[in-house]
């Protein structure tokens, strides 16, 4: 099977997500379980960084390394092309 893109795949969960929320009362709990996933899909989608202006754009803490590939704080997906 082909990977789906990453905002696809998002939308998709939140869909699966809200139809739960709507029809089942303990819905809670895969509900939140369904929001860390999307959470961590999130961080995978790289935003654009350069070492001019190196902090992370999610948590802003200052990036240590040159062309590093996520944030050592909060695990966001960088990406050095300009
Ligand atoms: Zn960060």
């Amino acid at each position: 099977m082909e990977s789906l893109p990453i905002n696809l795949a998002i939308k998709r969960i939140e869909m699966h997500r809200d139809i739960h929320h709507l029809h089942e009362p303990q819905a809670i709990y895969i509900s939140q379980s369904l929001d860390m996933a999307i959470e961590a899909l999130k961080k995978q989608n790289p935003v654009k960084v350069t070492w001019d202006n190196n902090f992370c754009p999610i948590c802003k803490c200052t990036i240590e390394f040159n062309h590093q590939n996520y944030c050592h704080k909060c695990g966001q997906k960088f990406d050095w092309n300009k």
